[in-house]
Protein backbone atom coordinates (compact mmCIF):
# COMPACT_ATOMS: atom_id res chain seq x y z
CA UNK A 1 0.00 0.00 0.00
CA UNK A 2 1.65 3.67 -1.10
CA UNK A 3 0.22 6.73 0.90
CA UNK A 4 1.12 10.47 -0.24
CA UNK A 5 4.29 12.49 0.49
CA UNK A 6 3.08 14.26 3.29
CA UNK A 7 1.52 11.53 4.60
CA UNK A 8 4.83 9.64 5.19
CA UNK A 9 6.26 12.78 6.33
CA UNK A 10 4.07 12.61 8.92
CA UNK A 11 5.15 9.43 10.46
CA UNK A 12 9.08 10.37 9.46
CA UNK A 13 8.20 13.41 11.94
CA UNK A 14 6.69 11.16 14.64
CA UNK A 15 10.12 8.76 14.65
CA UNK A 16 12.41 12.32 14.69
CA UNK A 17 13.33 11.86 11.30
CA UNK A 18 13.70 15.58 10.27
CA UNK A 19 11.40 16.68 7.56
CA UNK A 20 10.87 20.36 6.13
CA UNK A 21 7.96 22.27 8.26
CA UNK A 22 4.44 21.15 5.21
CA UNK A 23 0.86 21.82 5.71
CA UNK A 24 -1.74 19.90 3.10
CA UNK A 25 -4.05 22.20 1.18
CA UNK A 26 -7.17 20.92 -0.43
CA UNK A 27 -7.72 24.19 -1.96
CA UNK A 28 -6.47 27.51 -2.84
CA UNK A 29 -7.73 28.72 -0.27
CA UNK A 30 -5.91 26.43 1.94
CA UNK A 31 -3.03 26.92 0.36
CA UNK A 32 -2.56 30.16 0.96
CA UNK A 33 -3.07 30.30 4.13
CA UNK A 34 -1.10 27.27 4.72
CA UNK A 35 1.60 29.54 3.02
CA UNK A 36 0.99 32.14 5.67
CA UNK A 37 1.29 29.92 8.48
CA UNK A 38 4.50 28.84 7.50
CA UNK A 39 5.82 32.25 7.20
CA UNK A 40 8.97 31.34 5.44
CA UNK A 41 10.51 33.76 2.11
CA UNK A 42 10.02 30.87 -0.31
CA UNK A 43 7.70 27.96 -0.13
CA UNK A 44 7.47 24.72 -2.41
CA UNK A 45 3.79 24.01 -3.43
CA UNK A 46 4.15 20.34 -4.00
CA UNK A 47 1.43 18.11 -6.24
CA UNK A 48 0.17 15.09 -4.63
CA UNK A 49 -0.02 11.77 -6.06
CA UNK A 50 1.24 8.71 -6.02
CA UNK A 51 3.80 8.78 -8.01
CA UNK A 52 7.51 10.21 -8.20
CA UNK A 53 8.96 12.19 -11.24
CA UNK A 54 6.50 15.58 -10.09
CA UNK A 55 9.43 17.86 -10.08
CA UNK A 56 10.07 17.31 -13.87
CA UNK A 57 6.91 16.88 -15.07
CA UNK A 58 6.07 21.09 -13.43
CA UNK A 59 4.42 19.60 -10.41
CA UNK A 60 6.77 21.17 -7.51
CA UNK A 61 6.64 24.98 -7.59
CA UNK A 62 8.83 27.28 -5.79
CA UNK A 63 6.19 30.51 -4.72
CA UNK A 64 7.98 33.39 -3.66
CA UNK A 65 5.02 35.02 -2.32
CA UNK A 66 1.75 34.76 -1.43
CA UNK A 67 0.37 35.29 -5.09
CA UNK A 68 2.41 33.11 -6.19
CA UNK A 69 1.44 30.28 -4.18
CA UNK A 70 -2.11 31.14 -5.56
CA UNK A 71 -0.97 30.95 -8.96
CA UNK A 72 0.42 27.42 -8.52
CA UNK A 73 -2.12 25.96 -6.45
CA UNK A 74 -4.82 26.85 -8.96
CA UNK A 75 -2.41 25.30 -11.87
CA UNK A 76 -2.00 22.69 -9.98
CA UNK A 77 -5.34 21.71 -8.45
CA UNK A 78 -7.55 20.03 -10.53
CA UNK A 79 -4.90 19.25 -12.95
CA UNK A 80 -3.97 16.07 -14.28
CA UNK A 81 0.04 15.28 -14.02
CA UNK A 82 1.90 13.22 -16.68
CA UNK A 83 4.94 12.04 -14.96
CA UNK A 84 7.40 8.87 -15.91
CA UNK A 85 5.61 6.76 -13.22
CA UNK A 86 1.89 7.45 -13.90
CA UNK A 87 1.58 6.45 -17.16
CA UNK A 88 0.49 8.20 -20.18
CA UNK A 89 -3.11 8.53 -18.12
CA UNK A 90 -1.63 10.63 -15.82
CA UNK A 91 -3.29 11.39 -12.56
CA UNK A 92 -5.30 13.86 -10.90
CA UNK A 93 -3.78 16.70 -8.21
CA UNK A 94 -6.52 16.67 -5.41
CA UNK A 95 -3.98 17.32 -2.70
CA UNK A 96 -1.49 20.44 -1.91
CA UNK A 97 1.79 19.94 -0.06
CA UNK A 98 2.52 23.89 0.81
CA UNK A 99 6.20 23.40 2.44
CA UNK A 100 8.68 25.37 3.79
CA UNK A 101 11.59 25.87 0.90
CA UNK A 102 15.12 24.94 2.16
CA UNK A 103 18.70 26.53 0.75
CA UNK A 104 19.34 23.33 -0.47
CA UNK A 105 23.23 22.86 -0.35
CA UNK A 106 23.75 18.49 -1.83
CA UNK A 107 20.98 15.96 -2.45
CA UNK A 108 21.53 12.32 -1.62
CA UNK A 109 19.53 9.39 -1.85
CA UNK A 110 18.83 6.67 0.60
CA UNK A 111 16.43 4.18 0.55
CA UNK A 112 15.74 1.17 2.64
CA UNK A 113 13.94 -1.75 0.78
CA UNK A 114 14.01 -6.08 1.35
CA UNK A 115 16.59 -7.97 -0.88
CA UNK A 116 15.23 -11.23 -1.50
CA UNK A 117 18.43 -12.94 -2.47
CA UNK A 118 19.88 -12.36 1.06
CA UNK A 119 16.44 -11.77 2.80
CA UNK A 120 17.28 -9.25 4.07
CA UNK A 121 16.58 -5.43 5.05
CA UNK A 122 19.62 -3.51 2.52
CA UNK A 123 20.29 0.20 3.29
CA UNK A 124 21.07 1.85 -0.16
CA UNK A 125 22.46 5.62 -0.78
CA UNK A 126 24.28 7.25 -2.81
CA UNK A 127 25.42 10.86 -3.36
CA UNK A 128 23.04 11.39 -6.83
CA UNK A 129 20.51 12.50 -4.98
CA UNK A 130 17.29 14.13 -6.93
CA UNK A 131 17.80 12.23 -10.12
CA UNK A 132 16.28 8.32 -10.83
CA UNK A 133 18.32 5.67 -8.71
CA UNK A 134 17.02 3.07 -11.28
CA UNK A 135 18.96 5.87 -13.87
CA UNK A 136 22.18 5.58 -11.48
CA UNK A 137 22.13 2.10 -11.70
CA UNK A 138 22.76 1.94 -14.96
CA UNK A 139 25.18 4.68 -15.50
CA UNK A 140 27.48 4.58 -12.61
CA UNK A 141 26.42 1.40 -10.75
CA UNK A 142 29.61 2.41 -8.49
CA UNK A 143 27.83 5.46 -7.19
CA UNK A 144 25.33 3.21 -5.28
CA UNK A 145 26.71 1.45 -1.93
CA UNK A 146 25.16 -0.78 0.33
CA UNK A 147 24.76 -2.08 3.63
CA UNK A 148 22.90 -5.86 4.37
CA UNK A 149 21.06 -5.64 7.95
CA UNK A 150 20.90 -8.15 10.28
CA UNK A 151 17.61 -8.82 11.61
CA UNK A 152 18.21 -10.06 14.65
CA UNK A 153 20.77 -6.82 15.71
CA UNK A 154 19.18 -4.06 13.24
CA UNK A 155 20.80 -1.54 11.73
CA UNK A 156 24.10 -0.66 13.04
CA UNK A 157 25.21 3.00 13.78
CA UNK A 158 28.53 2.45 12.51
CA UNK A 159 26.78 0.94 9.07
CA UNK A 160 25.01 4.44 8.90
CA UNK A 161 28.33 5.35 9.30
CA UNK A 162 29.69 4.08 6.45
CA UNK A 163 27.33 4.66 4.57
CA UNK A 164 27.91 8.59 5.41
CA UNK A 165 31.40 8.49 4.51
CA UNK A 166 30.74 6.52 1.08
CA UNK A 167 28.32 9.14 0.06
CA UNK A 168 30.60 12.39 1.55
CA UNK A 169 28.11 13.97 3.66
CA UNK A 170 30.31 16.54 5.39
CA UNK A 171 32.15 15.72 8.31
CA UNK A 172 29.89 17.68 10.98
CA UNK A 173 26.73 16.39 9.61
CA UNK A 174 27.62 12.76 9.66
CA UNK A 175 26.08 12.17 13.05
CA UNK A 176 22.66 13.87 11.96
CA UNK A 177 22.79 11.72 9.34
CA UNK A 178 23.65 8.64 11.25
CA UNK A 179 20.56 9.67 13.73
CA UNK A 180 18.18 9.99 10.67
CA UNK A 181 19.25 6.44 8.61
CA UNK A 182 18.43 5.07 12.15
CA UNK A 183 15.38 6.87 12.59
CA UNK A 184 14.12 5.97 9.03
CA UNK A 185 15.09 1.78 9.33
CA UNK A 186 12.94 1.88 12.90
CA UNK A 187 9.75 3.10 10.78
CA UNK A 188 10.42 0.19 7.79
CA UNK A 189 10.96 -2.14 10.28
CA UNK A 190 7.64 -0.66 13.05
CA UNK A 191 5.37 0.02 10.17
CA UNK A 192 6.30 -3.20 7.76
CA UNK A 193 7.15 -1.37 4.98
CA UNK A 194 8.33 -2.55 1.64
CA UNK A 195 10.24 0.40 0.78
CA UNK A 196 10.98 3.50 2.54
CA UNK A 197 12.83 5.90 -0.15
CA UNK A 198 14.19 9.45 0.34
CA UNK A 199 15.24 10.99 -2.66
CA UNK A 200 16.16 13.63 -1.96
CA UNK A 201 18.08 13.87 1.21
CA UNK A 202 19.23 17.33 1.81
CA UNK A 203 22.26 18.85 3.84
CA UNK A 204 21.41 22.56 3.68
CA UNK A 205 23.11 25.75 4.37
CA UNK A 206 22.21 26.27 8.07
CA UNK A 207 23.87 22.78 8.86
CA UNK A 208 20.63 20.58 8.50
CA UNK A 209 19.73 16.99 7.13
CA UNK A 210 16.23 16.85 6.20
CA UNK A 211 13.72 14.67 3.95
CA UNK A 212 12.80 16.68 1.05
CA UNK A 213 10.78 13.69 -0.19
CA UNK A 214 9.55 10.96 1.35
CA UNK A 215 8.44 7.37 -0.22
CA UNK A 216 7.01 4.49 1.85
CA UNK A 217 5.23 1.21 0.74
CA UNK A 218 3.62 -0.84 3.07
CA UNK A 219 3.45 -4.26 2.67
CA UNK A 220 -0.48 -4.94 2.88
CA UNK A 221 -0.26 -8.68 3.85
CA UNK A 222 0.97 -6.84 7.16
CA UNK A 223 -1.19 -3.74 7.52
CA UNK A 224 -3.62 -5.92 10.06
CA UNK A 225 -1.36 -5.12 12.88
CA UNK A 226 -1.10 -1.53 11.40
CA UNK A 227 -4.13 -0.36 11.35
CA UNK A 228 -3.15 3.26 11.84
CA UNK A 229 -1.48 3.36 8.64
CA UNK A 230 -5.25 2.52 6.76
CA UNK A 231 -6.18 5.83 7.82
CA UNK A 232 -3.86 7.33 4.98
CA UNK A 233 -5.55 5.04 2.40
CA UNK A 234 -6.55 7.03 -0.81
CA UNK A 235 -9.34 5.57 -2.69
CA UNK A 236 -8.97 8.55 -5.29
CA UNK A 237 -5.68 6.66 -5.96
CA UNK A 238 -6.30 3.14 -6.35
CA UNK A 239 -8.22 0.90 -8.95
CA UNK A 240 -11.66 1.22 -8.10
CA UNK A 241 -12.06 -2.64 -9.20
CA UNK A 242 -9.30 -3.43 -6.82
CA UNK A 243 -10.55 -1.41 -3.98
CA UNK A 244 -14.07 -3.76 -4.49
CA UNK A 245 -12.40 -6.59 -4.45
CA UNK A 246 -10.51 -6.42 -1.65
CA UNK A 247 -13.97 -6.03 -0.14
CA UNK A 248 -14.84 -9.13 -0.81
CA UNK A 249 -11.44 -11.09 0.22
CA UNK A 250 -10.54 -11.81 -3.49
CA UNK A 251 -6.83 -11.16 -4.29
CA UNK A 252 -7.21 -9.38 -7.76
CA UNK A 253 -4.99 -7.40 -9.85
CA UNK A 254 -5.69 -4.87 -12.91
CA UNK A 255 -3.77 -5.46 -16.21
CA UNK A 256 -3.68 -3.75 -19.63
CA UNK A 257 -4.58 -6.59 -21.38
CA UNK A 258 -8.11 -7.79 -22.67
CA UNK A 259 -8.61 -10.98 -21.30
CA UNK A 260 -10.80 -11.05 -18.54
CA UNK A 261 -9.28 -14.40 -16.13
CA UNK A 262 -11.09 -15.48 -13.11
CA UNK A 263 -9.04 -19.04 -11.33
CA UNK A 264 -8.64 -20.20 -8.50
CA UNK A 265 -5.07 -20.34 -6.68
CA UNK A 266 -2.66 -18.02 -6.97
CA UNK A 267 -0.47 -20.45 -9.15
CA UNK A 268 -2.75 -21.59 -11.40
CA UNK A 269 -3.78 -17.87 -11.69
CA UNK A 270 -0.06 -17.43 -13.14
CA UNK A 271 -0.05 -20.07 -15.19
CA UNK A 272 -3.04 -18.87 -16.95
CA UNK A 273 -1.27 -15.44 -17.29
CA UNK A 274 1.07 -17.18 -18.77
CA UNK A 275 -0.17 -19.50 -20.66
CA UNK A 276 -2.56 -16.92 -22.59
CA UNK A 277 0.34 -14.86 -22.92
CA UNK A 278 2.10 -17.80 -24.77
CA UNK A 279 -0.86 -18.64 -27.41
CA UNK A 280 -0.37 -14.71 -28.12
CA UNK A 281 -3.09 -13.02 -25.98
CA UNK A 282 -2.67 -10.55 -23.12
CA UNK A 283 -4.45 -10.87 -19.39
CA UNK A 284 -6.52 -8.13 -18.11
CA UNK A 285 -5.84 -9.15 -14.37
CA UNK A 286 -4.82 -11.72 -12.15
CA UNK A 287 -7.53 -13.13 -10.09
CA UNK A 288 -7.23 -15.53 -7.39
CA UNK A 289 -11.15 -16.30 -6.14
CA UNK A 290 -9.84 -18.27 -3.54
CA UNK A 291 -9.96 -21.90 -1.91
CA UNK A 292 -12.91 -21.21 0.05
CA UNK A 293 -15.18 -19.33 -1.92
CA UNK A 294 -18.70 -18.98 -2.30
CA UNK A 295 -21.28 -18.39 -5.51
CA UNK A 296 -21.60 -15.06 -3.60
CA UNK A 297 -17.79 -14.28 -4.08
CA UNK A 298 -17.44 -15.70 -6.93
CA UNK A 299 -20.64 -13.63 -8.60
CA UNK A 300 -18.85 -10.68 -7.45
CA UNK A 301 -15.56 -11.31 -8.74
CA UNK A 302 -17.24 -11.73 -12.26
CA UNK A 303 -19.11 -8.45 -11.71
CA UNK A 304 -15.40 -6.96 -10.88
CA UNK A 305 -13.89 -8.58 -14.38
CA UNK A 306 -16.63 -7.26 -16.78
CA UNK A 307 -17.18 -3.92 -14.78
CA UNK A 308 -13.65 -3.40 -16.91
CA UNK A 309 -14.04 -2.26 -20.43
CA UNK A 310 -11.16 -3.02 -21.64
CA UNK A 311 -12.04 -6.97 -21.25
CA UNK A 312 -13.45 -8.78 -24.61
CA UNK A 313 -13.51 -12.16 -23.42
CA UNK A 314 -13.43 -14.48 -20.25
CA UNK A 315 -11.15 -17.13 -19.36
CA UNK A 316 -12.50 -19.41 -16.11
CA UNK A 317 -10.07 -21.86 -15.94
CA UNK A 318 -10.69 -23.76 -12.54
CA UNK A 319 -9.19 -26.58 -10.78
CA UNK A 320 -11.86 -28.01 -7.99
CA UNK A 321 -9.84 -29.05 -5.05
CA UNK A 322 -11.09 -27.67 -2.34
CA UNK A 323 -13.56 -25.29 -4.43
CA UNK A 324 -16.23 -27.26 -5.72
CA UNK A 325 -16.88 -26.91 -9.78
CA UNK A 326 -20.75 -26.78 -9.25
CA UNK A 327 -20.57 -23.37 -7.15
CA UNK A 328 -18.02 -21.79 -9.59
CA UNK A 329 -20.47 -22.65 -12.24
CA UNK A 330 -23.36 -20.93 -9.97
CA UNK A 331 -21.72 -18.05 -9.14
CA UNK A 332 -21.02 -17.94 -13.13
CA UNK A 333 -24.10 -18.07 -14.12
CA UNK A 334 -25.53 -15.84 -11.68
CA UNK A 335 -23.30 -12.90 -12.50
CA UNK A 336 -23.57 -13.00 -16.56
CA UNK A 337 -27.74 -13.45 -15.18
CA UNK A 338 -27.33 -10.15 -13.71
CA UNK A 339 -24.90 -7.93 -15.40
CA UNK A 340 -25.83 -9.56 -18.62
CA UNK A 341 -22.69 -10.94 -20.89
CA UNK A 342 -22.05 -9.63 -23.87
CA UNK A 343 -18.87 -10.93 -24.75
CA UNK A 344 -17.05 -14.67 -24.97
CA UNK A 345 -16.71 -17.05 -22.17
CA UNK A 346 -14.48 -20.10 -22.42
CA UNK A 347 -14.62 -22.42 -19.31
CA UNK A 348 -12.32 -24.90 -18.25
CA UNK A 349 -13.35 -26.99 -15.35
CA UNK A 350 -12.39 -29.82 -13.88
CA UNK A 351 -12.00 -31.68 -10.43
CA UNK A 352 -14.65 -32.27 -8.11
CA UNK A 353 -18.04 -32.15 -9.17
CA UNK A 354 -16.90 -31.01 -13.26
CA UNK A 355 -20.07 -32.92 -14.29
CA UNK A 356 -23.08 -31.12 -12.19
CA UNK A 357 -20.42 -27.92 -12.78
CA UNK A 358 -20.49 -28.62 -16.45
CA UNK A 359 -24.22 -29.36 -16.46
CA UNK A 360 -25.27 -26.07 -14.57
CA UNK A 361 -23.37 -24.21 -17.32
CA UNK A 362 -25.29 -26.24 -20.17
CA UNK A 363 -28.18 -25.74 -19.14
CA UNK A 364 -28.12 -21.87 -18.37
CA UNK A 365 -28.72 -20.91 -22.15
CA UNK A 366 -25.22 -18.83 -21.71
CA UNK A 367 -23.20 -18.86 -24.56
CA UNK A 368 -19.73 -20.55 -22.92
CA UNK A 369 -17.38 -22.22 -24.85
CA UNK A 370 -16.35 -25.57 -23.17
CA UNK A 371 -12.61 -25.82 -23.15
CA UNK A 372 -10.94 -29.67 -22.52
CA UNK A 373 -7.86 -28.42 -21.48
CA UNK A 374 -5.79 -25.17 -19.87
CA UNK A 375 -4.11 -24.74 -22.93
CA UNK A 376 -6.99 -25.52 -25.62
CA UNK A 377 -8.80 -22.55 -23.37
CA UNK A 378 -6.16 -20.02 -24.16
CA UNK A 379 -5.99 -20.66 -27.31
CA UNK A 380 -9.99 -20.49 -27.88
CA UNK A 381 -9.88 -17.37 -25.59
CA UNK A 382 -7.01 -15.54 -27.19
CA UNK A 383 -8.70 -16.66 -31.20
CA UNK A 384 -12.12 -15.09 -29.60
CA UNK A 385 -10.66 -11.69 -28.68
CA UNK A 386 -8.74 -11.44 -31.99
P1 LIG B 1 9.69 14.17 -7.25
O1 LIG B 1 10.66 13.12 -6.79
O2 LIG B 1 8.32 13.64 -7.41
O3 LIG B 1 10.17 14.90 -8.46
P2 LIG B 1 10.59 15.80 -4.99
O4 LIG B 1 9.86 15.95 -3.72
O5 LIG B 1 11.79 14.93 -4.95
O6 LIG B 1 9.53 15.28 -6.08
O7 LIG B 1 10.95 17.23 -5.50
C1 LIG B 1 11.70 17.45 -6.69
C2 LIG B 1 12.81 18.47 -6.42
O8 LIG B 1 12.26 19.68 -5.95
C3 LIG B 1 13.77 18.03 -5.32
O9 LIG B 1 14.82 17.23 -5.85
C4 LIG B 1 14.26 19.35 -4.78
O10 LIG B 1 15.35 19.81 -5.57
C5 LIG B 1 13.08 20.28 -4.98
N1 LIG B 1 12.35 20.47 -3.70
C6 LIG B 1 11.37 19.66 -3.22
N2 LIG B 1 10.93 20.11 -2.02
C7 LIG B 1 11.63 21.21 -1.72
C8 LIG B 1 11.66 22.12 -0.62
N3 LIG B 1 10.86 21.98 0.44
N4 LIG B 1 12.55 23.14 -0.66
C9 LIG B 1 13.37 23.30 -1.73
N5 LIG B 1 13.38 22.50 -2.79
C10 LIG B 1 12.54 21.45 -2.80
MG1 LIG C 1 11.87 12.79 -5.24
Amino acid sequence: MNIHEYQAKEILRDYGVSVPRGIVAFTVDEAVEAAKKLGTDTVVVKAQIHAGGRGKAGGVKVAKNLDDVRTYAQQLLGKTLVTHQTGPEGKEVKRLLIEEGCAIQKEYYIGFVVDRSSSRVVLMASEEGGTEIEEVAAKTPEKIFKEYIDPAVGLLPFQARRIAFHIHIPKELVNQAVQFMMGLYRVFVEKDCSIAEINPLVTTADGKVLALDAKLNFDANALYRNQDILQYRDPDEEDPKEVEASKHGLSYISLDGNIGCMVNGAGLAMATMDIIKYYGGEPANFLDVGGGATAEKVTEAFKIILSDPKVKGIFVNIFGGIMRCDVIATGVVEAAKQVGLKVPLVVRLEGTNVDLGKKILNESGLNIIAAESMADGAQKIVELVQ
